[in-house]
Protein backbone atom coordinates (compact mmCIF):
# COMPACT_ATOMS: atom_id res chain seq x y z
CA UNK A 1 0.00 0.00 0.00
CA UNK A 2 2.67 2.70 0.94
CA UNK A 3 4.48 1.94 -2.46
CA UNK A 4 0.52 2.62 -4.31
CA UNK A 5 0.28 5.68 -1.89
CA UNK A 6 4.00 7.05 -3.27
CA UNK A 7 3.15 6.43 -6.51
CA UNK A 8 0.04 8.34 -5.94
CA UNK A 9 2.11 11.43 -4.49
CA UNK A 10 4.37 11.66 -7.25
CA UNK A 11 1.70 11.55 -9.96
CA UNK A 12 -0.10 14.64 -7.99
CA UNK A 13 2.70 16.23 -7.68
CA UNK A 14 3.77 15.87 -11.21
CA UNK A 15 0.15 16.47 -12.27
CA UNK A 16 -0.24 20.00 -10.09
CA UNK A 17 3.23 21.01 -11.41
CA UNK A 18 2.49 20.83 -15.09
CA UNK A 19 -1.16 22.46 -14.65
CA UNK A 20 0.38 25.16 -12.62
CA UNK A 21 2.81 25.49 -15.33
CA UNK A 22 0.62 25.71 -17.82
CA UNK A 23 -2.31 27.46 -16.92
CA UNK A 24 -0.23 30.54 -14.77
CA UNK A 25 -1.52 33.30 -16.44
CA UNK A 26 -5.10 32.33 -16.36
CA UNK A 27 -4.54 30.82 -12.50
CA UNK A 28 -3.54 34.35 -11.56
CA UNK A 29 -6.75 36.34 -12.65
CA UNK A 30 -9.46 36.18 -9.79
CA UNK A 31 -12.21 36.00 -12.42
CA UNK A 32 -12.44 32.64 -13.82
CA UNK A 33 -14.78 31.55 -16.65
CA UNK A 34 -17.48 28.58 -16.58
CA UNK A 35 -15.60 27.19 -19.34
CA UNK A 36 -12.06 27.50 -18.15
CA UNK A 37 -13.54 25.64 -14.65
CA UNK A 38 -14.98 22.82 -16.56
CA UNK A 39 -11.64 22.79 -18.15
CA UNK A 40 -9.69 22.57 -14.25
CA UNK A 41 -12.71 19.84 -13.74
CA UNK A 42 -11.53 17.79 -16.81
CA UNK A 43 -7.76 18.16 -16.30
CA UNK A 44 -8.35 17.15 -12.76
CA UNK A 45 -10.69 14.49 -14.12
CA UNK A 46 -7.67 12.77 -16.23
CA UNK A 47 -5.39 13.49 -12.85
CA UNK A 48 -7.98 11.30 -11.44
CA UNK A 49 -7.94 8.69 -13.79
CA UNK A 50 -4.29 8.16 -13.58
CA UNK A 51 -4.42 7.72 -10.23
CA UNK A 52 -6.68 4.84 -10.17
CA UNK A 53 -4.22 3.01 -12.57
CA UNK A 54 -1.73 3.73 -9.29
CA UNK A 55 -4.98 2.64 -6.60
CA UNK A 56 -4.22 0.16 -3.84
CA UNK A 57 -6.26 -3.08 -4.01
CA UNK A 58 -7.72 -3.26 -0.50
CA UNK A 59 -9.93 -6.60 -1.56
CA UNK A 60 -12.11 -7.58 -4.73
CA UNK A 61 -14.37 -4.05 -4.93
CA UNK A 62 -12.27 -1.64 -2.51
CA UNK A 63 -9.53 0.68 -3.99
CA UNK A 64 -7.65 3.14 -2.49
CA UNK A 65 -6.30 5.81 -3.67
CA UNK A 66 -5.50 10.40 -3.49
CA UNK A 67 -9.01 10.40 -5.39
CA UNK A 68 -9.95 13.02 -2.70
CA UNK A 69 -6.79 15.34 -2.75
CA UNK A 70 -8.07 15.68 -6.59
CA UNK A 71 -11.41 16.61 -6.07
CA UNK A 72 -10.52 18.86 -3.30
CA UNK A 73 -7.82 20.61 -5.90
CA UNK A 74 -10.03 20.37 -8.73
CA UNK A 75 -12.69 22.71 -5.94
CA UNK A 76 -10.14 25.10 -5.17
CA UNK A 77 -8.53 26.06 -8.78
CA UNK A 78 -12.26 25.79 -9.93
CA UNK A 79 -15.31 25.71 -7.67
CA UNK A 80 -18.41 23.49 -7.69
CA UNK A 81 -18.71 22.93 -11.37
CA UNK A 82 -14.79 21.78 -11.48
CA UNK A 83 -15.12 19.19 -8.49
CA UNK A 84 -18.52 17.80 -10.21
CA UNK A 85 -16.97 17.44 -13.51
CA UNK A 86 -13.71 15.99 -11.91
CA UNK A 87 -15.89 13.44 -9.82
CA UNK A 88 -17.71 12.40 -13.48
CA UNK A 89 -14.67 11.60 -14.98
CA UNK A 90 -13.36 9.15 -11.38
CA UNK A 91 -17.01 7.83 -12.00
CA UNK A 92 -16.67 6.77 -15.12
CA UNK A 93 -13.14 5.50 -14.76
CA UNK A 94 -14.08 3.75 -11.56
CA UNK A 95 -16.68 1.84 -13.79
CA UNK A 96 -15.34 1.28 -17.26
CA UNK A 97 -11.52 0.85 -16.15
CA UNK A 98 -12.11 -1.34 -12.89
CA UNK A 99 -13.42 -5.11 -13.73
CA UNK A 100 -14.12 -5.50 -10.17
CA UNK A 101 -16.75 -2.96 -10.40
CA UNK A 102 -19.94 -4.70 -9.19
CA UNK A 103 -23.36 -2.86 -8.53
CA UNK A 104 -23.18 -3.59 -5.27
CA UNK A 105 -23.94 -1.27 -2.33
CA UNK A 106 -19.83 -1.78 -1.38
CA UNK A 107 -19.11 -0.20 -5.01
CA UNK A 108 -21.56 2.78 -5.13
CA UNK A 109 -20.89 3.55 -1.41
CA UNK A 110 -17.67 4.76 -2.18
CA UNK A 111 -18.88 6.56 -5.51
CA UNK A 112 -21.19 8.51 -3.40
CA UNK A 113 -18.78 9.51 -0.85
CA UNK A 114 -16.53 11.23 -3.47
CA UNK A 115 -19.57 12.77 -4.92
CA UNK A 116 -20.32 14.23 -1.13
CA UNK A 117 -16.77 15.28 -0.94
CA UNK A 118 -16.70 17.03 -4.38
CA UNK A 119 -19.75 18.74 -3.61
CA UNK A 120 -18.72 19.71 -0.10
CA UNK A 121 -15.35 21.05 -1.28
CA UNK A 122 -16.82 22.80 -3.75
CA UNK A 123 -18.89 24.63 -1.05
CA UNK A 124 -16.34 25.28 1.01
CA UNK A 125 -14.42 26.91 -1.35
CA UNK A 126 -17.07 29.17 -2.50
CA UNK A 127 -18.12 29.80 1.36
CA UNK A 128 -14.81 29.87 2.96
CA UNK A 129 -12.00 32.71 2.46
CA UNK A 130 -9.12 31.42 4.40
CA UNK A 131 -6.86 29.32 2.70
CA UNK A 132 -5.26 27.19 5.49
CA UNK A 133 -9.36 26.52 7.02
CA UNK A 134 -11.01 25.91 2.96
CA UNK A 135 -8.32 23.21 2.76
CA UNK A 136 -8.14 21.58 6.47
CA UNK A 137 -12.80 21.64 6.28
CA UNK A 138 -12.02 20.16 2.91
CA UNK A 139 -9.77 17.12 3.56
CA UNK A 140 -11.59 16.62 7.15
CA UNK A 141 -14.70 16.15 5.32
CA UNK A 142 -13.02 13.75 2.94
CA UNK A 143 -11.38 11.40 5.93
CA UNK A 144 -15.01 11.91 7.73
CA UNK A 145 -16.68 10.13 4.28
CA UNK A 146 -13.87 7.93 3.89
CA UNK A 147 -14.34 6.97 7.95
CA UNK A 148 -18.14 6.22 7.33
CA UNK A 149 -17.93 4.50 4.20
CA UNK A 150 -14.92 2.51 6.14
CA UNK A 151 -17.72 1.83 9.13
CA UNK A 152 -20.42 0.60 6.83
CA UNK A 153 -18.08 -1.37 4.96
CA UNK A 154 -16.03 -2.76 7.80
CA UNK A 155 -12.96 -0.78 8.95
CA UNK A 156 -9.32 -2.85 8.31
CA UNK A 157 -6.18 -1.41 9.57
CA UNK A 158 -5.78 -0.11 6.03
CA UNK A 159 -8.31 1.99 6.72
CA UNK A 160 -6.23 4.23 9.38
CA UNK A 161 -3.02 4.12 6.81
CA UNK A 162 -5.24 5.39 4.23
CA UNK A 163 -6.68 7.99 6.85
CA UNK A 164 -3.22 9.35 7.66
CA UNK A 165 -2.40 9.52 3.53
CA UNK A 166 -5.38 11.60 2.73
CA UNK A 167 -4.84 14.05 5.88
CA UNK A 168 -0.63 13.99 5.24
CA UNK A 169 -1.12 14.07 1.48
CA UNK A 170 -3.69 16.50 1.60
CA UNK A 171 -1.26 19.08 3.56
CA UNK A 172 1.50 18.16 1.58
CA UNK A 173 -0.85 19.38 -1.77
CA UNK A 174 -2.22 22.53 0.09
CA UNK A 175 1.74 23.47 0.70
CA UNK A 176 2.64 22.69 -2.79
CA UNK A 177 0.05 24.66 -4.22
CA UNK A 178 0.70 27.66 -1.89
CA UNK A 179 4.50 27.16 -2.82
CA UNK A 180 3.03 27.26 -6.51
CA UNK A 181 0.97 30.37 -5.95
CA UNK A 182 3.41 32.23 -4.41
CA UNK A 183 5.76 31.20 -7.13
CA UNK A 184 3.81 32.31 -9.73
CA UNK A 185 2.53 35.87 -8.28
CA UNK A 186 6.71 36.43 -7.74
CA UNK A 187 7.09 35.39 -11.67
CA UNK A 188 4.15 37.50 -12.61
CA UNK A 189 5.36 40.32 -10.79
CA UNK A 190 8.96 40.08 -11.85
CA UNK A 191 7.84 39.86 -15.41
CA UNK A 192 5.53 43.15 -14.61
CA UNK A 193 8.89 44.72 -13.41
CA UNK A 194 10.98 43.46 -16.04
CA UNK A 195 8.56 44.68 -18.69
CA UNK A 196 8.31 48.06 -16.96
CA UNK A 197 11.81 48.33 -16.67
CA UNK A 198 12.61 47.69 -19.96
CA UNK A 199 10.07 50.35 -21.62
CA UNK A 200 11.36 52.89 -18.91
CA UNK A 201 14.96 52.30 -20.30
CA UNK A 202 13.68 52.39 -23.88
CA UNK A 203 11.42 55.69 -22.56
CA UNK A 204 14.85 56.83 -21.17
CA UNK A 205 17.36 55.86 -24.31
CA UNK A 206 14.22 57.35 -26.54
CA UNK A 207 14.77 61.06 -24.63
CA UNK A 208 18.43 60.67 -23.86
CA UNK A 209 19.08 60.46 -28.12
CA UNK A 210 16.34 62.55 -28.81
CA UNK A 211 17.79 65.48 -27.38
CA UNK A 212 19.91 66.38 -30.28
CA UNK A 213 20.29 69.64 -29.36
CA UNK A 214 22.02 68.89 -26.31
CA UNK A 215 25.09 67.08 -25.73
CA UNK A 216 24.96 64.84 -22.98
CA UNK A 217 27.66 62.97 -22.04
CA UNK A 218 28.48 60.50 -19.05
CA UNK A 219 31.44 59.11 -17.40
CA UNK A 220 32.85 57.07 -14.62
CA UNK A 221 34.90 57.84 -11.69
CA UNK A 222 37.92 56.66 -14.01
CA UNK A 223 36.92 59.35 -16.18
CA UNK A 224 35.75 57.19 -19.05
CA UNK A 225 33.26 58.28 -21.01
CA UNK A 226 30.32 55.42 -20.49
CA UNK A 227 27.15 57.02 -22.55
CA UNK A 228 27.07 60.20 -25.48
CA UNK A 229 24.23 60.90 -26.91
CA UNK A 230 23.40 61.86 -30.56
CA UNK A 231 23.27 65.89 -29.16
CA UNK A 232 27.08 65.34 -28.40
CA UNK A 233 28.07 63.54 -31.26
CA UNK A 234 26.44 66.61 -33.78
CA UNK A 235 27.98 69.15 -30.96
CA UNK A 236 31.76 67.67 -30.76
CA UNK A 237 31.99 65.98 -34.14
CA UNK A 238 33.27 62.81 -32.74
CA UNK A 239 30.64 59.75 -33.23
CA UNK A 240 29.81 57.89 -29.77
CA UNK A 241 32.27 54.79 -30.60
CA UNK A 242 35.27 57.31 -30.75
CA UNK A 243 34.25 58.67 -27.20
CA UNK A 244 32.87 55.47 -25.28
CA UNK A 245 34.79 53.74 -23.70
CA UNK A 246 37.80 55.50 -25.12
CA UNK A 247 38.21 59.27 -24.05
CA UNK A 248 37.84 61.04 -20.97
CA UNK A 249 35.56 64.13 -20.90
CA UNK A 250 38.43 66.28 -20.86
CA UNK A 251 39.62 65.82 -24.47
CA UNK A 252 36.74 68.24 -25.80
CA UNK A 253 37.34 71.03 -22.86
CA UNK A 254 39.76 73.50 -22.39
CA UNK A 255 42.74 72.50 -19.57
CA UNK A 256 43.14 75.75 -18.56
CA UNK A 257 39.43 76.65 -17.93
CA UNK A 258 39.17 73.41 -16.20
CA UNK A 259 41.85 73.99 -13.96
CA UNK A 260 40.63 77.78 -13.29
CA UNK A 261 37.64 75.93 -11.97
CA UNK A 262 39.28 73.56 -10.00
CA UNK A 263 41.38 76.85 -8.44
CA UNK A 264 37.83 78.10 -7.68
CA UNK A 265 36.58 75.31 -6.06
CA UNK A 266 40.00 74.57 -4.00
CA UNK A 267 39.63 77.80 -2.42
CA UNK A 268 35.68 77.88 -1.83
CA UNK A 269 36.63 73.77 -0.06
CA UNK A 270 40.04 74.22 1.01
CA UNK A 271 41.31 71.18 -0.50
CA UNK A 272 43.10 71.10 -4.09
CA UNK A 273 40.48 70.09 -6.97
CA UNK A 274 42.36 68.89 -10.03
CA UNK A 275 41.57 67.70 -13.53
CA UNK A 276 38.61 65.06 -13.68
CA UNK A 277 37.58 65.89 -9.66
CA UNK A 278 36.57 68.86 -10.93
CA UNK A 279 33.59 67.54 -12.47
CA UNK A 280 33.04 65.09 -10.07
CA UNK A 281 32.87 68.24 -7.57
CA UNK A 282 30.54 70.73 -9.78
CA UNK A 283 28.34 67.43 -9.77
CA UNK A 284 27.73 66.75 -6.24
CA UNK A 285 26.09 68.48 -3.94
CA UNK A 286 24.68 71.99 -4.40
CA UNK A 287 26.82 73.75 -7.12
CA UNK A 288 25.32 71.94 -9.89
CA UNK A 289 24.16 75.06 -11.36
CA UNK A 290 24.77 75.60 -15.25
CA UNK A 291 27.82 77.26 -15.93
CA UNK A 292 29.55 78.40 -19.14
CA UNK A 293 32.35 76.16 -20.71
CA UNK A 294 33.80 76.00 -23.47
CA UNK A 295 34.10 73.04 -25.39
CA UNK A 296 36.61 71.97 -28.20
CA UNK A 297 35.25 70.10 -31.22
CA UNK A 298 37.08 67.23 -33.08
CA UNK A 299 38.02 69.92 -36.06
CA UNK A 300 39.14 72.14 -33.26
CA UNK A 301 36.51 74.58 -33.44
CA UNK A 302 35.22 76.30 -30.22
CA UNK A 303 32.00 76.34 -28.74
CA UNK A 304 30.20 78.50 -25.74
CA UNK A 305 28.12 75.71 -24.08
CA UNK A 306 25.76 76.47 -20.90
CA UNK A 307 26.34 72.89 -19.00
CA UNK A 308 25.08 71.25 -16.19
CA UNK A 309 26.63 68.87 -14.05
CA UNK A 310 24.39 66.14 -12.50
CA UNK A 311 25.59 62.96 -10.19
CA UNK A 312 25.00 59.69 -11.86
CA UNK A 313 23.79 57.38 -9.00
CA UNK A 314 23.45 54.04 -8.71
CA UNK A 315 21.48 52.74 -5.58
CA UNK A 316 21.92 56.37 -4.00
CA UNK A 317 25.71 55.92 -4.05
CA UNK A 318 27.13 58.56 -6.86
CA UNK A 319 29.28 56.39 -9.69
CA UNK A 320 29.71 59.14 -12.27
CA UNK A 321 28.99 62.01 -13.24
CA UNK A 322 26.67 63.40 -16.44
CA UNK A 323 26.85 66.68 -18.32
CA UNK A 324 24.47 68.32 -20.10
CA UNK A 325 25.15 71.05 -22.43
CA UNK A 326 23.51 73.45 -25.10
CA UNK A 327 25.55 75.05 -27.51
CA UNK A 328 24.94 79.38 -27.00
CA UNK A 329 27.50 80.35 -28.64
CA UNK A 330 25.51 81.92 -31.23
CA UNK A 331 24.07 83.77 -28.57
CA UNK A 332 27.50 84.67 -27.10
CA UNK A 333 27.97 85.92 -30.73
CA UNK A 334 25.14 88.06 -30.53
CA UNK A 335 25.67 89.05 -26.73
CA UNK A 336 28.67 90.59 -27.74
CA UNK A 337 27.38 92.20 -30.42
CA UNK A 338 25.00 93.34 -29.37
CA UNK A 339 26.58 94.80 -26.33
CA UNK A 340 29.19 96.62 -28.56
CA UNK A 341 26.28 98.32 -30.76
CA UNK A 342 24.90 99.46 -27.23
CA UNK A 343 28.04 100.84 -27.01
CA UNK A 344 28.33 102.62 -30.14
CA UNK A 345 26.90 105.20 -31.91
CA UNK A 346 24.80 104.27 -34.77
CA UNK A 347 25.38 107.64 -37.03
CA UNK A 348 28.98 107.88 -36.67
CA UNK A 349 30.23 104.27 -35.13
CA UNK A 350 31.71 105.74 -32.52
CA UNK A 351 32.12 105.28 -28.60
CA UNK A 352 28.28 106.45 -27.73
CA UNK A 353 27.70 108.54 -24.41
CA UNK A 354 27.13 105.45 -22.36
CA UNK A 355 30.72 103.90 -23.18
CA UNK A 356 31.62 107.66 -22.72
CA UNK A 357 30.45 107.62 -18.85
CA UNK A 358 31.94 104.23 -18.04
CA UNK A 359 35.52 104.83 -19.73
CA UNK A 360 35.73 108.16 -17.76
CA UNK A 361 34.85 106.31 -14.69
CA UNK A 362 37.48 103.89 -15.29
CA UNK A 363 40.18 106.38 -16.60
CA UNK A 364 39.41 108.74 -13.35
CA UNK A 365 39.96 105.60 -10.77
CA UNK A 366 43.18 104.92 -13.04
CA UNK A 367 44.14 108.64 -12.90
CA UNK A 368 43.63 108.79 -8.92
CA UNK A 369 45.71 105.53 -8.09
CA UNK A 370 48.21 106.57 -10.45
CA UNK A 371 48.78 110.50 -9.23
CA UNK A 372 48.40 111.24 -13.26
CA UNK A 373 46.40 113.68 -14.90
CA UNK A 374 43.37 113.27 -16.47
CA UNK A 375 42.23 115.95 -19.62
CA UNK A 376 38.76 116.31 -21.12
CA UNK A 377 38.00 117.86 -24.87
CA UNK A 378 34.53 118.72 -25.01
CA UNK A 379 33.73 120.16 -28.81
CA UNK A 380 30.64 121.40 -30.59
CA UNK A 381 30.31 121.87 -34.65
CA UNK A 382 29.70 125.76 -35.35
CA UNK A 383 26.39 126.79 -36.42
CA UNK A 384 25.17 123.53 -37.50
CA UNK A 385 21.43 124.19 -37.22
CA UNK A 386 22.05 126.13 -40.21
CA UNK A 387 23.88 123.74 -42.09
CA UNK A 388 21.04 121.45 -41.62
CA UNK A 389 19.14 124.34 -43.13
CA UNK A 390 20.94 124.92 -45.72
CA UNK A 391 22.23 121.55 -46.62
CA UNK A 392 18.95 119.25 -45.74
CA UNK A 393 19.31 116.78 -42.59
CA UNK A 394 20.69 114.33 -44.67
CA UNK A 395 23.63 116.18 -45.60
CA UNK A 396 23.88 117.49 -42.30
CA UNK A 397 24.06 113.20 -41.24
CA UNK A 398 26.89 112.90 -44.02
CA UNK A 399 28.66 116.18 -42.44
CA UNK A 400 28.35 114.39 -39.11
CA UNK A 401 30.24 111.64 -40.09
CA UNK A 402 32.86 113.39 -42.45
CA UNK A 403 33.76 115.45 -38.81
CA UNK A 404 33.94 112.26 -36.95
CA UNK A 405 36.44 110.46 -39.61
CA UNK A 406 38.68 113.51 -39.97
CA UNK A 407 38.40 113.94 -35.66
CA UNK A 408 39.32 109.87 -35.84
CA UNK A 409 42.41 110.73 -37.60
CA UNK A 410 43.93 113.85 -35.80
CA UNK A 411 43.39 112.31 -32.48
CA UNK A 412 45.40 109.65 -33.33
CA UNK A 413 46.36 108.48 -30.07
CA UNK A 414 46.20 105.10 -28.46
CA UNK A 415 44.97 106.43 -24.71
CA UNK A 416 42.61 108.35 -26.49
CA UNK A 417 38.76 107.98 -26.09
CA UNK A 418 36.69 109.59 -28.82
CA UNK A 419 32.86 109.74 -28.24
CA UNK A 420 29.85 111.52 -29.49
CA UNK A 421 28.40 113.12 -26.40
CA UNK A 422 25.06 113.95 -28.29
CA UNK A 423 23.98 115.92 -31.52
CA UNK A 424 26.91 117.68 -32.87
CA UNK A 425 28.90 117.79 -29.50
CA UNK A 426 31.67 115.28 -29.13
CA UNK A 427 34.66 114.59 -26.04
CA UNK A 428 37.83 113.33 -26.17
CA UNK A 429 39.41 111.39 -22.96
CA UNK A 430 42.73 112.28 -22.64
CA UNK A 431 44.24 110.05 -20.28
CA UNK A 432 48.14 110.52 -18.83
CA UNK A 433 48.75 113.92 -20.52
CA UNK A 434 50.07 117.53 -19.76
CA UNK A 435 48.33 120.69 -20.31
CA UNK A 436 50.62 121.30 -22.84
CA UNK A 437 49.93 117.97 -25.16
CA UNK A 438 46.13 117.93 -24.36
CA UNK A 439 45.75 122.03 -25.49
CA UNK A 440 47.79 120.96 -28.28
CA UNK A 441 45.55 117.78 -29.31
CA UNK A 442 42.73 120.17 -29.53
CA UNK A 443 44.60 122.41 -32.14
CA UNK A 444 45.64 119.83 -34.32
CA UNK A 445 41.77 118.73 -33.70
CA UNK A 446 40.59 122.46 -34.45
CA UNK A 447 42.65 123.27 -37.47
CA UNK A 448 42.43 119.04 -39.08
CA UNK A 449 38.50 120.01 -39.56
CA UNK A 450 38.94 123.90 -40.84
CA UNK A 451 41.47 123.04 -43.33
CA UNK A 452 39.16 119.72 -44.27
CA UNK A 453 37.30 122.60 -45.74
CA UNK A 454 33.68 120.93 -45.83
CA UNK A 455 32.01 123.86 -47.28
CA UNK A 456 29.54 125.61 -45.02
CA UNK A 457 27.89 128.41 -46.73
CA UNK A 458 26.21 129.42 -43.31
CA UNK A 459 28.94 131.11 -41.16
CA UNK A 460 31.79 133.84 -41.46
CA UNK A 461 34.75 130.99 -42.85
CA UNK A 462 32.12 129.54 -45.08
CA UNK A 463 34.01 125.71 -44.04
CA UNK A 464 32.84 123.94 -41.53
CA UNK A 465 34.66 125.20 -38.10
CA UNK A 466 34.83 123.35 -34.60
CA UNK A 467 35.28 125.37 -30.88
CA UNK A 468 36.90 123.58 -28.72
CA UNK A 469 36.77 123.31 -24.38
CA UNK A 470 39.50 121.27 -22.82
CA UNK A 471 39.82 120.95 -18.83
CA UNK A 472 42.55 119.22 -17.13
CA UNK A 473 42.99 117.80 -13.72
CA UNK A 474 44.75 115.93 -11.28
CA UNK A 475 41.60 113.76 -9.55
CA UNK A 476 41.36 112.88 -5.84
CA UNK A 477 38.61 112.31 -3.44
CA UNK A 478 37.07 115.08 -3.21
CA UNK A 479 36.73 115.48 -7.19
CA UNK A 480 34.21 114.06 -9.36
CA UNK A 481 34.57 113.32 -13.41
CA UNK A 482 31.14 115.54 -13.58
CA UNK A 483 33.61 118.56 -12.56
CA UNK A 484 35.43 118.06 -15.77
CA UNK A 485 33.05 117.75 -17.78
CA UNK A 486 31.11 120.94 -16.35
CA UNK A 487 34.62 122.54 -16.64
CA UNK A 488 35.10 121.34 -20.34
CA UNK A 489 31.53 122.16 -21.04
CA UNK A 490 32.03 125.67 -19.68
CA UNK A 491 35.21 126.61 -21.79
CA UNK A 492 33.81 125.24 -24.81
CA UNK A 493 31.08 127.77 -24.37
CA UNK A 494 33.94 130.05 -24.00
CA UNK A 495 35.31 129.70 -27.00
CA UNK A 496 31.45 129.82 -28.28
CA UNK A 497 31.35 133.16 -27.25
CA UNK A 498 34.70 134.45 -28.14
CA UNK A 499 34.52 133.96 -32.01
CA UNK A 500 33.77 130.44 -32.75
CA UNK A 501 36.56 128.32 -34.05
CA UNK A 502 38.84 128.08 -31.32
CA UNK A 503 39.81 126.19 -27.83
CA UNK A 504 39.49 127.35 -24.65
CA UNK A 505 41.72 126.02 -21.46
CA UNK A 506 39.42 126.08 -18.41
CA UNK A 507 42.41 127.09 -16.53
CA UNK A 508 42.63 130.18 -18.97
CA UNK A 509 39.35 131.95 -18.75
CA UNK A 510 39.43 135.41 -17.45
CA UNK A 511 37.00 135.81 -14.44
CA UNK A 512 33.02 135.54 -14.71
CA UNK A 513 33.25 139.35 -14.61
CA UNK A 514 35.46 140.37 -17.50
CA UNK A 515 33.51 137.80 -19.44
CA UNK A 516 31.83 140.38 -21.70
CA UNK A 517 32.91 138.92 -25.59
CA UNK A 518 29.43 139.12 -27.77
CA UNK A 519 28.89 136.56 -30.28
P1 LIG B 1 26.49 126.71 -32.34
O1 LIG B 1 27.50 127.23 -33.25
O2 LIG B 1 26.22 127.65 -31.20
O3 LIG B 1 26.85 125.37 -31.87
O4 LIG B 1 25.18 126.61 -33.15
P2 LIG B 1 24.45 125.36 -33.65
O5 LIG B 1 23.48 125.69 -34.69
O6 LIG B 1 25.47 124.33 -34.06
O7 LIG B 1 23.78 124.82 -32.34
P3 LIG B 1 22.35 124.38 -32.03
O8 LIG B 1 22.43 123.67 -30.71
O9 LIG B 1 21.43 125.54 -32.13
O10 LIG B 1 21.97 123.37 -33.13
C1 LIG B 1 22.48 122.10 -33.18
C2 LIG B 1 21.86 121.44 -34.33
O11 LIG B 1 22.41 120.18 -34.58
C3 LIG B 1 20.38 121.26 -34.17
C4 LIG B 1 20.12 119.85 -34.63
O12 LIG B 1 19.13 119.80 -35.63
C5 LIG B 1 21.43 119.41 -35.21
N1 LIG B 1 21.65 118.01 -34.99
C6 LIG B 1 21.80 117.37 -33.79
N2 LIG B 1 21.97 116.04 -34.01
C7 LIG B 1 21.90 115.83 -35.36
C8 LIG B 1 21.98 114.69 -36.18
O13 LIG B 1 22.18 113.58 -35.73
N3 LIG B 1 21.89 114.88 -37.53
C9 LIG B 1 21.68 116.09 -38.07
N4 LIG B 1 21.60 116.20 -39.39
N5 LIG B 1 21.57 117.18 -37.30
C10 LIG B 1 21.68 117.07 -35.97
MG1 LIG C 1 26.88 123.67 -32.71
MG1 LIG D 1 25.53 122.02 -29.86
Amino acid sequence: MFRYMIANFALLTAFLFLFNHLFRGYLMKDHRTLRFKLLIGIMHGCCALFLLLFSYQVNGTSFIDFRHIVVISSAYFGGLPASLVTVVFFVFGRVTLMETFTPLLTSIMPLFSITLAAIGSGMIMRIVKSYSLRWLLSVLLSMTLITVVSLLRGITNDTYSYLAFVGLGGLFTASLIAFFSTTNQLTIQLEHSERKYRSLHALQEAIFQSAVGTAIVAFDYQGEITHANKGAEKMLGYRSDELIGKASPLIFHDANEVETYGQELSEKIGKPVHGINVFFYGASEHVSEAREWSYIRKDGARLTVLMTLSPLLLDGKMVGVIGSATDISERKKMEDQLKQLSLLDGLTKIANRRFFDEMLKHEWEHAMQHQTGLSLLFFDIDHFKAYNDLYGHQAGDDCLRKVTSIAKKALNHPAATFARYGGEEFTVILPAMSTGQAVQMAENLRLSIENAAIPHNGCMKNVITVSIGVSICYPDANSAPEELIAKADEALYYSKWHGRNRITNYKEIPTKASNTSTL
